[in-house]
């Protein structure tokens, strides 16, 4: 490339980054390392089931997603804003704790918390409706649970709550998140829905890489190093740009640029099943407050957008954080029989669909501690990536389009 920029990486920060750049005009090849554009965002089509690659949700109210997606394309299905709570072996309904907290304590759900931690998300809620998203995620901050002790709720409605939901949010259960990204996302839950598209999260980077210009995208091009106005490819290829956008994910990016960054990652195990019936009939989330059980959070995607199944089929997703050694030796059985005492001898039906074991799911946003470098000071070289901003598609998304900004702003 004689002149131009060369972006590393078609997750949704390249990809966004790339958008951004023809928006004005300039030149860009994006090199990406695997066979398709989405990074962490991708949907596999498996026997007319489709299986995102870790269950993950489209929140509508992210400010990127609104200016910088064209939503009526992606036939958004949203799940009902409450929860299911699985606590003392039956369920628990949340009505919606963020538009409607005044409700959150219903009648069989009382026992979980204190009266006055309605009043609590109430005064949460208004508290972060005058804050901007940039505010909340540069304020001082402390790791989540302290936040929430410190906001006054009751030991109950952290455990049945708040740690399986964030847990599942994080991919984490001490709930050690920067308080910056619970604020944050407490906000965007309060204020839009959490979907799916008709075709999986995949479709979201498909159709920002249908926006650009084609021969924009290289797949199956892994990049080896990055220098100054220079990219080397794994096959030994030199290629060279006015300036060079770096959009992996931290560890990938401490590689390339020969930083040893500290690798600060969530790590998430997703299993799916097919089945004949939905064990759960509400287009909701089911939480884990049991305290056992490998099973953080369950839901049946194809109740929220049918088309995530077969006609006549379910497709049903459980969520394990982290990817320890049990995933080799049993991780299926011993979610099935946490299932199985949730949902009875149907569970024996299911089938197994496939298991995701993603390594880095998140960078890990811990107060006080950079996933990387933040300024890797080297001329001609950009960084964009969900670790540069909030852990979300979009603090992914953000970055891509600030590290184009940054670009031009660079150019003579
Ligand atoms: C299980 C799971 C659940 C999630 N849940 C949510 C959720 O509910 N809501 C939410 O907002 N966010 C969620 N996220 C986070 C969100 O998906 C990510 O923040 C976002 O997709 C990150 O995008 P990115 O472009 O920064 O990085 P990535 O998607 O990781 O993209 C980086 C790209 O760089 C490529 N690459 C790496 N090294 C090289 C190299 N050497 N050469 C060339 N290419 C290279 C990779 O192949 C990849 O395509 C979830 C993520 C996971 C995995």
């Amino acid at each position: 490339m004689k002149s131009g920029v060369l972006i590393v990486g078609a997750g949704m920060a390249g990809l966004c980054c790339a958008l951004r750049l023809r928006e004005f005009g300039v030149d860009c090849l994006i090199l990406e390392a695997s066979d398709g554009v989405g990074g962490r965002v991708r949907t596999d089509l498996v026997n007319g089931f489709r299986l995102d690659r870790g269950f993950q949700v489209l929140q509508s109210a992210y400010p990127e997603v609104r200016s910088q997606l064209r939503l009526g394309d992606l036939g958004l299905q949203c799940f009902e804003p409450g929860a299911l709570v699985r606590r003392g072996g039956a369920f628990h309904p949340v009505a919606d704790p963020w538009r409607r907290p005044t409700e959150l304590l219903r009648a069989a759900f009382s026992p979980v918390g204190s009266p006055l931690d309605k009043l609590r998300l109430a005064r949460l809620r208004g508290e972060l409706a005058g804050r901007s998203v940039e505010q909340l995620l540069s304020e001082p901050e402390t790791s989540t649970l302290e936040a929430l002790h410190r906001a006054g709720f009751s030991e109950a409605i952290i455990h049945d709550f708040f740690r399986p939901f964030f847990g599942g949010v994080f991919l984490e259960a001490d709930l050690s998140t920067s308080s910056r990204m619970f604020r944050f996302l407490f906000k965007m839950f309060s204020e839009g829905e959490a979907c799916l598209p008709a075709e999986g999260m995949g479709a979201i980077p498909e159709q920002l890489a249908r926006r650009l210009p084609a021969g924009t995208i290289r797949l199956n091009t892994p990049v080896r190093a990055v220098r100054p106005n220079e990219v080397s490819l794994t096959d030994g290829e030199t290629l060279s740009a006015d300036a060079v956008i770096i959009a992996t994910e931290a560890p990938a990016a401490s590689r390339l640029l020969g930083l040893a960054g500290p690798d600060l990652k969530r790590e998430a195990t997703c299993l799916y099943f097919a089945a004949a019936r939905a064990p759960i009939e509400e287009p909701v989330l089911v939480l884990n407050a049991e305290g056992d059980g490998p099973v953080n959070n369950v839901c049946v995607p194809s109740v929220i957008a049918p088309s995530y199944a077969p006609a006549g089929r379910h497709l049903i997703s459980t969520t394990v954080l982290g990817c320890s050694a049990r995933a080799e030796d049993g991780l299926e059985a011993a979610v099935r029989r946490q299932m199985s005492a949730w949902f009875g001898s149907q569970v024996e039906e299911w089938r197994h669909l496939a298991t995701y074991r993603i390594r880095h799911a998140l960078p890990a946003f811990e107060p006080g501690v950079a996933p990387i470098a933040p300024n890797p000071s080297l001329p001609g070289i950009f960084l964009a990536g969900d670790y540069r901003e909030s852990a979300s598609l979009n603090g992914a998304m953000r970055s891509g389009r600030l590290a184009a900004d940054a670009v031009l702003a660079n150019r003579p």
